[in-house]
């Protein structure tokens, strides 16, 4: 929604913020249940007015606990008249909530929505209020406020300052997660004695005199800010000597001035700084930052950055009063001993090289290295340790775009590790555009991410392509009906990979390509250079393409018309949906909900499963991994269970004898075709007529065999071979209905296919509408006993793995490389179900 009002849009952060802390969450995502699954993002100008009930669903420590909780939503409306002033400071000051899990109990978020038409009662009608200076303490300390926003940022801002100082050593200690004592001592060049009167002023630096310096600063400080802001917030001693002095001198600050004249003292080469009670005079920060005890480890997480980067650099972190050391490195000269010696040695073995460079000044100029996880990294959340001219900076649109690559060429549920070191000519790069130097903005950034994001796509696409694919049966036990035991899962866990426990259903990602990354709010518009859009992922796609299909396979016009008939018929306005849409949930067995800007839609997922698969074959023609069948199914036999099928299902029953004459046929000539079907489809028939391998479309995925024998059997039936183009077109169409993600053969047990999984169906009828709330069935007498246990959790198995692949591979694949053709939009594929501008107005007349 467009500039909200800047009234309501305050309160609406205020209370997002607030729900965040309170309910969960997990990392920056929430969830909300209430018809079917929606979720906010920050589109969603949506007020929470109630919670209706609490249900804890993990265990974990307080600030990760998952809830799945009802709300109800009002919708706001653009125009929605502001909030009076009262009504945002009570949900500005108030304290977290605290949820009573017992009782399910259902505080009041926001006082409900009030009604549009009584507007003019909500307006406070106030004469303005007269403007006056400000105290220039107060400007300090609120200024301080901002450039030291929590003890972890103290113990940036000296640890940079002691690697400005050319140290080599630099040790912290930490009392109180930070708050009572922060000391950092170095081995640098220390402080001037006549320097030390002015040393905590605001705006005194050695590094900077004037603004075109700020252009090709190297040292990573520069404003002269941070010591001051500290005196104005905490209590701050400095000791320091400098080269071929007889003695150091030690001296205490408050408010940027000294308290007393610099005192000698016994001092080691360096300097030492000392924060004690930090927010002293801040309550309200203080209080907050005591309840949460997680600044330590912060602080450790920090030094451990920095150890990785500067290696020729010695740093430890210890608790004051600690013997040990929680992080201690020594200098070294290898960046891999320094990764393994603060990250451990499972990390380090799992890491591999990169590099990425640019020098056309009219695209990007920079050099990047750094180190990624391969396929056997396992983890939860990503690291990402990012480095830009030697400052450590956040990026989330980068640290997006590789996450986005990892998901959807790797196993699931494993977040990478990346280090990367990224320089640019200083002049590239902005660093004044963070009070904390957190971001920087960098010069052709689009263009910079597109690269690496290749280069990290094509190291895993390369470690991924020598893992062996694992073997699977391909006969259903039953022909065409409901199949025994079959295996869906590819790739077998790496050994120590724990198996995912979260339920499948109960994970609902949002938000998962945010455009709007952190670095972007700091950014002039894009400056329109002459790739202009074309920059984005297009670029990457493009690129994937190339490497993909090399030389040969463009040789082959007729492929080359097939991708070109794709591009042509290419709806822009979907493409658009499906590359920057976030994945809510699947709303049945074949739709899927998505959120695209203020837009919900349906789209089924069997039609853009197909399209993708269909795409991807002719994108990887002639170029495919194998998945390996483990015992080759004679052709012969598929056929004839694809016939049985197809007779079944039309309720004609052709005999025996002919549809054996047809397999025969149909077994000949696709024995005939092996050659080819081998060479550019990856699809091996053997010389006794047994079909012995299959294509991977797309990494991760295998098809379900159970629909093997209608394969052959279109193979057999729906290829023209005469015409090149046709028969291509053709064979990649089959592949495709073959691959695409139908649902599993056994009826969804979490809906009304669960009756199917009763052992004896006649005694339940009658009492039927029990079976719709899987929860409720344990009620009933002995209703446990009168499931078939295994199939039932075969079902459930199944399901689940389908809804993990559509959220985890098809998802991130179809942002990738699906372009969807003009049919889609008018064929039931995608589906408006609701647009919160219209939504708005329906509220307005409830
Ligand atoms: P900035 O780093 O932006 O210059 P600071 O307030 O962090 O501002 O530091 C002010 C000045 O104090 C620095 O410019 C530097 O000259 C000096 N200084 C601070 N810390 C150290 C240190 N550990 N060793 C030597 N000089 C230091
Ligand atoms: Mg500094």
């Amino acid at each position: 929604m467009e500039g909200p009002d800047p009234y309501i849009y305050p309160a609406m952060r205020t209370t997002e913020r607030w729900l965040y802390h309170t309910l969960i969450f997990n990392q920056d995502r929430y969830v909300v249940r209430s018809i079917g699954i929606m979720a906010l993002t920050s589109h969603t100008c949506a007020a929470l007015t109630r919670v209706e009930a609490f249900h804890p669903l993990s265990e974990s420590d307080s600030d990760s606990r998952q809830y799945r909780s009802q709300f109800s939503l009002s919708v706001l409306p653009p125009s929605y008249p502001p909030f009076p002033a009262r009504f945002s400071a009570g949900v500005v000051s108030s304290s977290p909530m605290e949820i009573d899990e017992e009782k399910g109990d259902s505080p009041d978020l926001l006082p409900s929505v009030p009604n549009p038409g009584a507007e003019a009662s909500f307006i406070p009608k106030l004469e303005p209020p007269a403007i006056r200076r400000l105290d220039a303490s107060v400007v300090n300390r609120i200024a301080a406020g901002e450039v030291i926003q929590r003890p972890v940022s103290a113990v940036k801002e000296l640890v940079e300052n002691s690697l400005d100082a050319g140290s080599t050593s630099i040790n912290v200690v930490v009392k109180d997660g930070g708050l009572k004592l922060i000391q950092v001592s170095d081995n640098g060049h220390g402080i001037r004695f006549e320097d030390l009167p002015i040393l905590c002023e605001r705006h005194t630096t050695s590094k900077l005199s004037t603004f075109e310096d700020l252009q090709t600063i190297q040292s990573m400080g520069f404003r002269g800010e941070a010591l001051a802001s500290m005196t104005y917030v905490g209590h701050v001693s400095v000791t320091t000597i400098t080269e071929g002095q007889l003695h150091g001198y030690r001296v205490s600050y408050r408010d940027g001035v000294m308290e007393h004249e610099p005192k000698p003292c016994a001092a080691v080469k360096g300097t030492q700084i000392m924060i004690e009670n930090l927010f002293y005079n801040m309550i309200a920060r203080r209080k907050t930052l005591q309840n949460s005890n997680d600044d330590y480890s912060k602080i450790v997480d920090l030094i451990c950055r920095f150890a990785i980067h500067h290696v020729n650099v010695s740093f430890s972190c210890r608790k004051h009063g600690a013997n040990r050391a929680d992080v201690h490195t020594v200098s070294t000269c290898s960046r891999l001993d320094a990764i393994r010696s603060v990250y451990g040695a499972s990390v380090a073995r799992d890491l591999m090289e990169i590099e990425a460079a640019d020098n056309d000044p009219s695209r990007s100029v920079f050099n990047m290295d750094g180190f990624i996880s391969n396929a056997n990294y396992v983890a939860k959340k990503t690291t990402m340790v990012l480095f830009i001219n030697g400052r450590l900076v956040e990026c989330t649109v980068l640290k997006r775009a590789i996450e986005v690559v990892y998901a959807a060429t790797l196993p699931k549920a494993s977040k990478p590790f990346i280090y990367m070191s990224i320089v640019l000519p200083p002049e590239h790069v902005d660093v004044n555009v963070h009070p904390t130097k957190r971001e920087v903005s960098l010069l052709n950034q689009e263009s910079i991410i597109d690269n690496i994001q290749s280069e990290v796509e094509s190291k895993i696409t390369n470690c991924n392509t020598t893992r062996t694919f694992h073997t699977q049966n391909v006969y259903p036990s039953t022909p065409g009906l409901l199949s025994g035991s079959k295996d869906t899962q590819l790739n077998p866990s790496p050994p120590g990979t724990k198996s995912q426990k979260v339920p499948v259903n109960k994970m609902v990602r949002t938000d998962s390509q945010d455009p709007f990354g952190r670095l972007h709010a700091y950014l002039p518009e894009k400056p329109s250079g002459p790739l202009g859009k074309s920059a984005d992922l297009a670029a990457v796609r493009s690129a994937v393409r190339q490497r993909r299909n090399p030389k040969e396979t463009a040789d082959l016009t007729s492929v080359q018309d097939l991708l070109n008939d794709i591009d042509r018929n290419t709806h822009s306005g979907m493409l658009e949906i499906v590359k920057h849409c976030t994945y809510i949930g699947m709303a049945d067995d074949v739709f899927a909900l998505l959120q695209h800007n203020t837009h919900l839609y349906l789209v089924n997922i069997v039609n853009l499963s197909k399209e993708l698969m269909y795409q991807q074959v002719l994108r990887r023609f002639a170029h495919f991994n194998a998945i390996q069948l483990s015992d080759p199914a004679p052709l012969l036999e598929l056929i004839m269970m694809g016939l049985k099928a197809e007779d079944l299902e039309s309720e004609c029953h052709e005999n025996d004898d002919l549809n054996e004459k047809i397999a025969e046929m149909n077994t000949e000539l696709l024995s005939q075709k092996a050659e080819m079907l081998q060479e550019y489809f990856c699809i091996h028939i053997d010389q006794q007529g047994n079909l012995s391998k299959l294509p991977v479309i797309l990494d991760q995925y295998t098809p379900d065999m159970d629909h093997v024998p209608e394969f052959v059997l279109s193979l057999g039936n729906d290829v023209d071979w005469e015409d090149e183009k046709e028969c291509f077109r053709a064979i990649s169409a089959a592949l495709g209905n073959f691959y695409a993600m139908n649902p599993p053969l056994l009826p969804n047990p979490s809906g009304d296919g669960l009756q199917f999984y009763k052992k004896n169906q006649k005694q339940f009828q009658g009492v039927e509408d029990e079976g719709n709330d899987p929860n409720n069935l344990g009620e009933g007498v002995n209703a446990e006993d009168d499931f078939d246990h295994e199939l039932l959790s075969e079902a459930e198995t199944a399901w689940a793995q389908r809804e993990w692949t559509i959220q985890h591979v098809l998802f991130p694949s179809m942002r990738l490389f699906l372009k969807p053709p003009n049919t889609m939009a008018t064929n039931g594929t995608f589906v408006q179900v609701a647009s919160l501008e219209k939504l708005y107005r329906i509220f307005e007349r409830c």
